[in-house]
């Protein structure tokens, strides 16, 4: 059949691929830790079963307006004026499936075949293939070698006539870092200034470490939502642990979500009601769900940090927020993708490479899971790369010896 060449060019996400083949193994009966993917284990919180189970039971599962249901919209006002202190209309708001369906219509409501987006390394991995579908053309800015935070001049320096948007995400996956305040204010000031959409990823917003905070782009200027070039997209996947309900959206001006709800009322109708419902019962309900699983992932964080410092040759900036760490391993290889195969091949670890988010050299580990599983992770990660570390290990109920490099 012949096929689309665009459509053709776009790869796979990479780590639902590598979901998938930790599945596989792990139905082989193999003893598989995957550090791949970005999900919490916690439960779906109760407000959200709740709210879901009560619109299944109505039984009125219905077509909702494209752009969201009317009491949804009202809880993501509140969530927005709450967090952000800003004023929002129904008309600046946008119900998607996924944050990551938001990031896609803003795109192609935005973009022109060969406009430019800006992307930041490391980018999280459907930014540039986002950017294509859309016929656009990713422009990637990386930092300074040794740090994840781009220097604004770097940035400045690729702005062209053709630049319509800038993606920043910070907290940042896979990094965890947070970009400074200082960043972000000339960032919006330079969006303000150009005519440059700044599209804000937010949806790590409250997932930050320590007394760090993620000061919103919102707080550097003092235009209302109408005339700025700020759009900012957030969802439950992350911070309430409801990945698979598939809820995200976008605050807008109003003719951008204009758009955007057509583009969605062609696509996909609307969000399912029954997920809708279940985001509306998270936002709505009791928000210490959210500082238990924040907590929670803190606490990853800080015995990641801590089993990273006796790990011979890795360096790592600690992530500020996130539940990502991306450690440079350049030590052993630069070659991450092979690194990630041989972690998988010889210790049955899943973790991504960093190639795939534009950081050669490195992997990004997911510290959502359990403590168990990070502990085991790391140690066996050590014992493939680290020649100082224990020479045996238990992978599974087998003992496996290093016979390796
Ligand atoms: N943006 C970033 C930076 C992400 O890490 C993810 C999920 N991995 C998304 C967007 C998409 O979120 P959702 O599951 O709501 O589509």
């Amino acid at each position: 059949m012949k096929l689309s060449k665009l459509a053709c060019e776009i790869a796979e996400s990479p780590t639902f691929a590598l979901n998938e083949e930790a599945r596989l193994l792990r139905e082989r009966g193999e003893a598989v830790i995957n550090l791949g993917i970005g999900e919490p284990k916690n439960k779906t919180p109760i407000a959200a079963i709740l709210a879901s189970a009560a619109k299944l039971s109505s039984g009125e599962v219905k077509y909702t307006p494209p752009d969201g249901l009317p009491s949804m919209k009202k809880a993501v006002i509140r969530y927005t004026e709450e967090n952000y202190d800003r004023l929002v209309a129904p008309e600046n708001v946008s119900i998607t499936n996924g944050a990551k369906q938001s990031l896609f219509n803003i795109l192609y409501a935005i973009l022109n075949p060969q406009d430019e987006v800006v992307v930041i390394a490391p980018y999280w991995v459907s930014y540039k293939e986002m950017i294509k579908m859309c016929m656009g053309i990713p422009v990637v800015v990386t930092p300074e070698d040794g740090t994840f935070t781009p220097r604004f001049e770097d940035i400045e320096r690729v702005i062209t006539s053709s630049t319509r948007a800038i993606i920043v995400n910070s907290p940042n996956n896979p990094s965890g870092v947070i970009y400074p305040p200082e960043l972000i204010e000339k960032i919006v000031a330079m969006c303000e200034k150009k005519g440059i959409v700044m599209i804000c990823d937010d949806i790590y917003h409250k997932l930050t470490f320590d007394r760090n905070v993620a000061v919103p782009a919102y707080h550097f200027t003092k235009k209302d939502i109408e005339n700025s070039h700020i759009v900012v997209v957030n969802g439950v996947a992350k911070l309430y642990g409801m990945t698979g309900f598939r809820i995200g959206w976008v605050i807008a001006p109003r003719d951008l979500t204009r758009i955007m709800s057509n583009v969605l009322g062609q696509t996909t109708s609307c969000v399912s009601p029954i997920a809708q419902a279940a985001a509306e019962g998270a936002l709505n309900g009791l928000q210490s769900v959210v500082e238990a699983l924040r907590l929670q992932i803190q606490n990853n964080r800080d015995i990641v940090i801590q089993e990273m410092r006796t790990f011979n040759g890795v360096r790592l900036i600690p992530p500020d927020g996130t539940f990502y760490a991306l450690p440079d391993i350049r030590a052993f290889s630069n070659n991450s993708l092979e690194v990630s195969k041989f972690l998988l091949k010889k210790a049955m670890v899943v973790v991504v490479p960093g190639k795939e988010f534009g950081m050669e050299g490195h992997i990004r580990l997911s510290f959502a899971g359990s403590v168990k599983d990070i502990t085991e992770g790391i140690a066996r990660i050590k014992w493939v790369l680290d020649p100082t570390s224990p020479n045996e290990i238990y992978i599974g109920d087998k003992k496996m010896i290093r016979d390796l490099m």
